[in-house]
């Protein structure tokens, strides 16, 4: 049995219905004693005496926090409801004015669908729709935002599910499917999951749990009100889930590079350019790092015109791109041109030289960039 197959298995015996309610249950009761206290929420003291959110505080909280941390939310979000206490007020006020006070916070699509939906809202009546597929109509709200403001403004129930969310319930099941084909599996547990009393305070007690408890690295599992349902703290390695899969191939860039050496056996270096890349580090003449396969590639674009040779191809892999340069090789006994030098033989190996470059050298010399006595 594949560990897909156990998991699944684990899964439908561990997640029934019973066990749904028993979490939910859970998760409420350390949600009433350990809530974030956070502007645009009502605590759950506050909710129990009837206190209600308001709609508009939620919308502008989760647009803010798209992309955003709670942290750097907080202030900005105090600033808003002082100035625009209300959607009418913040259709009233100037794009400009808007896009002043949510200078700072970024991705700024953002403040600019967040005043298109606060004129549609409030040419509208100033109510927000209380279903998912109304608020989903609206600028700026995606899936992810129309449920978050469905539970937590309307108390209706909705499955909110975002990174902190995934994390818990990959966790809570063991889910051996890598996430991002697991999206279905655990939209269904939370489904399951979601109680049809407090299902606002579930969703925000499932984000708190994945904030402060349920962390990507370190999860404090003796703290967690979930730790007797959550099959990954039993396997001892709960940082495993959720599950992700290789990092997709990088872009290639591709150049050439040339390696001059004289009777001597000294080579002709220059040194890069401080800042980028790479910086301050000595190499051989090269072309461009691009992602061209043309001209950019032969021994046309040598820096000097020679009998320059094809000594192979050397590839390496940096943070962001990887590279394949073209080696060419000639000998010469031409003076060093402007910005370049001649590294003597037994010098070589105590330049600082970055590991491409090493490649490359060594490609067109065996042997050259090892450590040699005179
Ligand atoms: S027991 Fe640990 S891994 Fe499981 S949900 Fe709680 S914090 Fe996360």
């Amino acid at each position: 049995m594949t560990l897909h197959d156990q998991t699944r298995k684990a899964n439908t015996s561990k997640a029934g219905s019973g066990d749904s309610g028993q979490i939910a249950s859970r998760l409420l009761g350390w949600y009433d004693a350990h809530h974030r206290d956070l502007p645009w929420r009502i605590a759950p003291r506050e909710f129990a005496r009837g206190a209600r959110p308001d709609p508009y505080r939620v919308w502008l909280s989760e647009v803010m926090l798209q992309q955003t941390t709670v942290e750097a939310v907080k202030s900005y979000f105090r600033t808003f409801v002082g100035k625009w206490p209300d959607v009418e007020a913040l259709a009233a006020a100037s794009t400009e004015d808007v896009m002043k006070a949510w200078a700072g916070l970024g991705y700024y699509s953002r403040a600019r669908n967040l005043k298109a939906c606060a004129d549609l809202v409030a040419r509208q009546g100033g109510r927000f729709p209380d279903t998912e597929a109304g608020l989903k109509e609206l600028p700026g709200i995606g899936a992810y935002t129309a449920a978050a403001i469905v539970a937590i403004a309307f108390d209706h129930p909705a499955a909110v599910v975002d990174g902190n969310v995934e994390r818990v319930v990959s966790r809570l099941f063991s889910i051996a499917t890598p996430l991002s084909e697991a999206k279905t599996e655990i939209r269904a547990h939370v489904e399951r999951m979601v109680p049809a009393q407090r299902p606002g305070d579930f969703a925000q007690a499932m984000m708190d749990l994945g904030a402060t408890i349920c962390t990507p690295r370190r999860p404090r599992c003796m703290l967690c009100p979930l730790r007797e349902d959550c099959s990954a703290t039993v396997s001892g390695d709960p940082e495993r889930f959720p599950v992700r899969l290789p990092k997709g191939e990088k872009p290639l860039r591709r150049g050439a590079a040339f390696v001059a050496v004289r009777g001597d056996g000294a080579i002709l270096l220059r040194k890069r350019a401080d800042k980028g890349l790479l910086g301050g580090m000595t190499e051989v003449p090269t072309t461009g790092w691009t992602a061209r396969i043309d001209g950019a590639t032969t021994e046309a674009t040598a820096p000097f015109p020679g009998d320059w040779r094809p000594a192979g191809r050397i590839g390496h892999v940096f943070t962001h791109f990887a590279l394949e340069l073209d080696v060419f090789k000639t000998v010469t006994e031409v003076a060093a041109p402007a910005g370049h030098f001649w590294s003597l033989a037994h010098e070589i190996s105590g330049e600082a030289l970055p590991t491409v470059m090493k490649k490359v050298i060594e490609a067109a010399i065996p042997g050259a960039t090892k450590a040699r006595r005179v």
